[in-house]
C-alpha cells in the first residue's frame, strides 16, 4: 500500500529509492507507520475543514506539524536547469518514518502558502477527498475529472436516458 502510494505520488523516482522501499514495504514497522499516517490524515482533514470555513488550523495540529518538520527536514540540492539554478528535493527513504519528510513538507505548504478558499471538498457525495483548486478560474468541482467528475456525468446521462424512454 505504502509503495503504491509513493509511486502514485511521484515520490519514488530513483531505482535506489524503489529498492529501499521494497525492502521494508510489508514490515511491521511499515504497517505501524501507515496507521500513524491514516490518523494524521484525519487531523489534516479537520484542519482543511477549518480553513475552508475561514478559521486557522488548531494549535495542537500546528505543533504536531512543527515537531514533524523538525524531525524530518527536507534535503535539497541545487542543479542547473537550462538558464536557471533550481533546488531538487532529495527523497531516499531508508525507513518508513522517512516518508514523513515529503508529507510534512506538503502539509506545511498547504497550511501556510495556499489560498484557503481554494481548498474544497469534492462535490461527489460518495467521495471524501479534499483538493486544492489550481485551475485558472478557481471553479473546479471534483477531486478528479476522470473519477468523480466522470461518474457524475455518466449518472446524469443515464438519468436523461431513462427520462427519455
Ligand atoms: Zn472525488
Amino acid at each position: 500500500m505504502l509503495e503504491r502510494w509513493l509511486v502514485a505520488a511521484g515520490l519514488l523516482r530513483s531505482q535506489k529509492a524503489k529498492a529501499q522501499v521494497r525492502a521494508w514495504r510489508d514490515s511491521r514497522q511499515a504497517m505501524a507507520f501507515v496507521h500513524k499516517l491514516i490518523a494524521f490524515r484525519e487531523r489534516l482533514r479537520t484542519a482543511a475543514f477549518r480553513m475552508e470555513g475561514g478559521l486557522l488550523p488548531g494549535d495542537a495540529f500546528l505543533s504536531e506539524v512543527n515537531t514533524l518538520l523538525k524531525l524530518h527536514p527536507e534535503r535539497a540540492n541545487l542543479t542547473k536547469q537550462g538558464a536557471k539554478v533550481v533546488p531538487r528535493r532529495q527523497f531516499e527513504p531508508r525507513t518508513p518514518e522517512d516518508v514523513w519528510t515529503p508529507i510534512v513538507a506538503a502539509t506545511a505548504e498547504l497550511l501556510s502558502e495556499l489560498d484557503p478558499s481554494r481548498i474544497r471538498k469534492c462535490e461527489s457525495a460518495s467521495c471524501v477527498v479534499h483538493f486544492y483548486d489550481t485551475s485558472k478560474k478557481g471553479s473546479r468541482r471534483w477531486c478528479s475529472m476522470n473519477i468523480c467528475g466522470n461518474r457524475l456525468k455518466v449518472a446524469a446521462y443515464q438519468r436523461r436516458q431513462r427520462l427519455g424512454d
